[in-house]
């Protein structure tokens, strides 16, 4: 079960952190640095950081944009440093009627949405695997749901203020990934009709959920809507990921790594 290359060492497993771009992972590398120094290993030509955060022995990385690069860097947190489980923090477009720029989505379920060999699987299917949908692990979500629900009632409503969004609200249900930036109308709205339940739209998260599948390692996704994958996409996403992204990524981070003990 664990790898021929495993570059950490000693217990306990580290829990594997993962963004595609750095501004979704905020200041964990740093707040990682100063807690417990970082061991940085380079495999497969992304940087892997070793080390301790909120008390949390993590594998902390990027993964880049895209499935392909999701599922190459999740395997190498799997095998090379055999992680326990599986975070991936990141934005995304919002789907679903309801969802708002600056909501925050937990994933419960996660889905291909650009994946159809039919007719000969049905549409969404993963041939020869039988299966669309993967489930985020419940445990881990509930506790990723929690730590987002602490944080948007301790600094929702300042954060609304500051950056001029809505005050966020929570979701869970399902997010579709696929390797397009969905940014028109036409394309967010053939989604919706062909994916009703679909929340939010990105562009890794269901890769991961499928490769943690196979190798049955819990995973669980959270998501910052960044943009409504409409006409405005394009602006709303570069300035929501420059200026507020990393905001709301430590915050999360933070609450979800110092344990439950704090709820309520
Ligand atoms: N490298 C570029 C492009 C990023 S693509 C850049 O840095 O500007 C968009 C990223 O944000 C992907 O990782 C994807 O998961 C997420 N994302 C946010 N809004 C999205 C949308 N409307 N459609 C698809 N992915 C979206």
């Amino acid at each position: 079960m664990s790898a021929s290359l495993n570059l950490t060492s000693g217990a306990p497993r580290p829990l594997g952190i993962l963004a595609a771009l750095p501004q979704e992972l905020g200041d964990l590398i740093e707040a990682m640095r100063a807690a417990s120094g970082v061991r940085t290993v380079t495999h497969g030509q992304r940087d892997y950081h070793v080390g301790t955060v909120h008390g949390t022995p993590c594998v902390v990385t990027l993964a880049r944009v895209g499935k392909v690069a999701a599922a190459a860097t999740v395997s190498a947190l799997i095998h090379a440093f055999d992680v326990e489980a599986v975070v991936f923090t990141g934005v995304a477009g919002g789907v679903g009627s309801d969802v708002r720029v600056g909501d925050v989505v937990v994933a419960s379920t996660l889905l291909q949405h650009d994946l159809d060999a039919s007719p000969l699987f049905p549409r969404f299917e993963v041939p020869l695997l039988g299966m669309s949908h993967f489930a985020a692990d419940t445990a881990l979500a509930n506790r990723l749901a929690a730590a987002c629900e602490r944080f948007v009632a301790e600094e929702g409503a300042a954060c609304a203020a500051r950056f001029g969004t809505h005050e966020p609200r929570v979701h869970r249900g399902l997010i579709v990934s696929g390797d397009q930036f969905v940014a028109s109308a036409t394309g967010v709205n053939a989604l919706r009709t062909a994916l009703p339940d679909a929340l939010a739209v990105e562009m890794e998260g269901a890769a991961i959920a499928q490769v943690c599948y196979e190798y049955g390692v819990p995973c669980a996704v959270v998501r910052t809507i960044s943009d409504t994958a409409d006409d405005h996409a394009p602006a709303s996403f570069v300035s929501f990921l420059t200026e507020i992204a990393g905001t709301y990524s430590n915050a999360i981070l933070a609450r979800f790594l110092a344990g439950p003990a704090a709820a309520g």
